[in-house]
């Protein structure tokens, strides 16, 4: 890595990976006018305000100083003319017009350059002095001339004119006209007294006047500086609230109040030239998606106050652990989107600018590792938490920030799904998939409506006499191209993207058409199960709506098992107990899908109102050799009898296996021994049956 020059990375807009500070401008902090002289005077060692004083006044003083310049050309050439016309042939009116004349053509001509106003106080300062050597030489030939230059008061006013000049035109900062008009005074005098002609008399008395002149100029001069500055206080002060407003409202938009650090927005806008540098340089760039754990837990236990701390606390380190050109911005997503909230897990990225290598990457998603994994105190207690890290590269993995987003994101997910507290680098494979299912999503919003799905029935059977006792509906896929799709494949996809519900509407009705279709053919009528999705305990309407339907179909309410599964009823006990007991109070049949597999405590499950408990598959797989899983298929057995539940065991495959569970008391089975998940037509044939001979009885009973 090389260093890279925040400011190239950054816009002057916005300070880097901070936001700027709330008193920017607190350096001119403004105050009440009592105290202003006191200020004004201080405001002097205040360059910068002392800029913006003159440049807020320069550009007034700048045309006033043209017109009056273009004013002086025109008086004097007009002075000429009329002297011209009255005494023809005096010399010294021509010495005004080829002296005074180019000095007032050159000042105009500065005042046009369009850099002039940079140093407009000390140029019109010199200016004004050298008018007046001007006039004091032009004076002095006139006298020497046999006229009257010095000697008159016509040339004494010259003067006082001009130290009002200098005081008018220079108005803007006091100091320049003050330097200018004591140049002007000490030039006067000296010709004054210097100046062989004059009698000491008359020189004291001129002497008198022009110093008056100066103090009375300099008085009016200072107290309009005074003035301006008065006015000049109290329009910065509002200019100042205005952009400190400004600035507020930037840093609301483009920073996280909580860190302080930019927003994803400001990311992207601080991202897109390092990127179009690195593309041009051939550098590259990491984008690290820094997904910290637990902090969620933090907020709920300790509140959101300690959350924040403990977020600004982790910017901080974070931020601790990058160079000066690398941008960390944090996301937090709670912020972003109200339904992602309840993850309550907070990001961070990070742009890592001009790798030379991606095993540089590495070294800083591990420092970052390192340092969140710092303990952190909460409260009074010290807690540790975890960070993952996805890692993805320009150019390689994507082409802009979207992209290198997304990417990193799914790179961090891949860490946090590994246990966290590791950094995984973006894999396109993985990509690959990503986009796989992307494609299989939108087909299986289109299957829905399409008529591509089915249901396959699976016996349940009394295993000591093969005698179907109900059947479970399985959902199947009837793909166009890729043939029949296992639910393992799309139900876990439909229940990411929300299509779980219209899946689970269509598999009802399904199973219900088939429930009057069996019905109507006189065919024995056997409980169907259908397997229901965590979501739908969450739906308050469930029982209603099945209610609804098992009526629209003429069907009593027993017809129908509903497969719930341990870990989705015991994700929220308080309701759910609530909503199945509805449900069952309905006549519903209530089945505990792939018991042993969740956590559910014991006594939670005497609180399920449940009719039936089915044994995980991967307990009855080992069953039958002895051992563990024997015992705990045993103990599962006794368990739901003492509790009055129908036991059903699943993925029965072997003789052995449906011996072993027949002499531990459970006889319903379910499995390929009797059957695979039949089509309709076949499972029809089964019902007509009534049992299902398996190659070799297994009934011992
Ligand atoms: P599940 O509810 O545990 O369904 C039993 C699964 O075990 C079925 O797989 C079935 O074909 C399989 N099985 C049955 N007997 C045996 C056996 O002896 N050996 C083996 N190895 N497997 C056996 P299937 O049909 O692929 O379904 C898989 C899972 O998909 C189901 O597990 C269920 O969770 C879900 N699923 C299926 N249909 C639906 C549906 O309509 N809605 C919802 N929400 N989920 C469904
Ligand atoms: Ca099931
Ligand atoms: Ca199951």
């Amino acid at each position: 890595m090389t260093g890279v020059a925040p400011a190239a990375v950054a816009s002057d807009a916005y300070p880097l990976m901070r936001a700027p500070e709330a008193k920017t401008l607190g350096a001119h902090d403004t105050g009440a006018a009592a105290t202003l002289p006191l200020r004004l005077r201080l405001r002097f060692s205040d360059v910068a305000y002392e800029l913006r004083f003159v440049k807020h006044y320069v550009d007034f003083y700048f045309r006033y100083a043209q017109v009056s310049l273009i004013l002086g050309v025109l008086l004097i050439a007009g002075d000429y003319l009329v002297d011209r016309i009255a005494h023809t042939g005096v010399p010294a009116n021509l010495l005004r017009l080829t002296m005074a004349m180019p000095v007032l053509l050159v000042g105009l001509g500065y005042s046009l350059l369009p850099k002039a106003r940079g140093h407009w106080q000390p140029v019109m300062a010199s200016f004004i002095a050298t008018v007046a050597l001007c006039l004091i030489g032009i004076l002095v030939r006139i006298d020497n001339e046999g006229g009257t230059g010095l000697k008159s008061w016509v040339g004494i006013l010259n003067f006082t004119f001009l130290e009002f000049y200098c005081f008018v035109i220079l108005g803007v900062q006091f100091r320049y006209a003050l330097a200018s008009g004591l140049v002007i005074m000490a030039a006067f005098l000296y010709a004054l007294w210097g100046y062989a002609g004059l009698p000491t008399q008359q020189a004291g008395y001129w002497s008198y006047h022009v110093v008056t002149a100066f103090i009375l100029a300099a008085g009016i001069g200072w107290w309009r500086e005074f003035l301006l500055r008065k006015e000049f206080v109290a329009r910065a002060a509002l200019d100042d609230s205005r952009v400190a407003a400004e600035q507020r409202a930037l840093r609301l938009a483009h920073y996280d109040e909580v860190t302080g650090l930019p927003n994803r927005r400001l990311l992207a806008d601080l991202a897109a030239p390092a990127l179009e540098r690195s593309r041009r340089s051939g550098a590259r760039c990491a984008m690290l998606h820094v997904e910290i754990g637990r902090l969620s837990g933090i907020n709920d236990v300790y509140g959101r106050g300690q959350g924040d701390m403990v977020l600004a606390g982790i910017a901080q380190r974070l931020r601790s652990c990058i160079r000066g050109g690398d941008l960390a911005v944090v996301n937090p997503l709670a912020q972003e989107l109200g339904v992602v909230a309840r993850f309550g897990d907070s990001a961070f990225s990070i742009l890592i600018t001009d790798l030379d290598d991606q095993a540089r990457a590495s070294v800083v998603a591990q420092r970052l590792l390192e340092a969140v994994a710092q303990p952190i105190t909460v409260g009074s207690q010290a807690m540790v938490l975890s960070a993952s890290i996805g890692i993805a590269m320009f150019p390689g993995d994507a082409q802009d920030m979207v992209g290198l987003t997304r990417c990193a994101e799914q790179a961090a997910r891949v860490a946090v799904d590994a246990g966290g507290a590791q950094h995984s680098f973006f894999d396109m494979a993985l990509n690959a998939r990503a986009k796989d299912r992307v494609v299989l999503e939108t087909e299986l919003r289109h299957a829905i409506q399409a008529g591509q799905l089915c249901l396959h029935y699976q016996p349940k059977v009394d295993a000591r006499n093969g005698r179907l006792v109900g059947a479970e509906a399985l959902v199947r896929w009837q793909h166009p191209e890729r043939g029949l799709i296992p639910p393992g494949h799309f139900i876990p996809l439909a229940e990411e993207s929300g299509l779980i519900t219209p899946l689970t509407d269509w598999v009802l009705h399904a199973a219900c058409k088939s429930l009057r279709r069996w019905s109507d053919l006189g065919l024995p009528t056997l409980p169907l199960s259908v397997n229901l999705p965590a979501s739908s305990l969450a739906d308050a309407q469930l029982p209603q709506q099945l209610e609804g339907l098992v009526r629209h179909y003429h069907l009593h309410t027993s017809c129908l098992m509903l497969e719930l599964t341990e870990t989705m009823v015991m994700r929220d006990v308080a309701t759910t107990v609530g909503v199945l007991d509805t449900l069952r109070a309905l006549g519903f049949g209530l089945s505990l899908d792939d018991f042993g597999t969740g956590y559910s405590s014991l006594s939670h499950l005497k609180r399920l109102p449940m009719n039936e408990l089915k044994i995980d598959r991967a307990f009855i797989t080992d069953a039958a050799r002895g051992g563990r899983d024997a015992a705990l298929a045993a103990a599962i057995i006794t368990l739901g009898g003492e509790l009055g539940l129908q036991v059903v065991a699943e993925g029965v495959e072997t003789k052995e296996q449906s011996a072993f569970l027949i002499g531990r008391g459970c006889a319903l089975q379910q499995g390929y021994l009797f059957s695979k998940p039949v089509p309709q037509a076949a499972f029809e044939q089964m019902l007509k049956a009534g049992a299902i001979r398996t190659a070799d009885a297994v009934a011992t009973a």
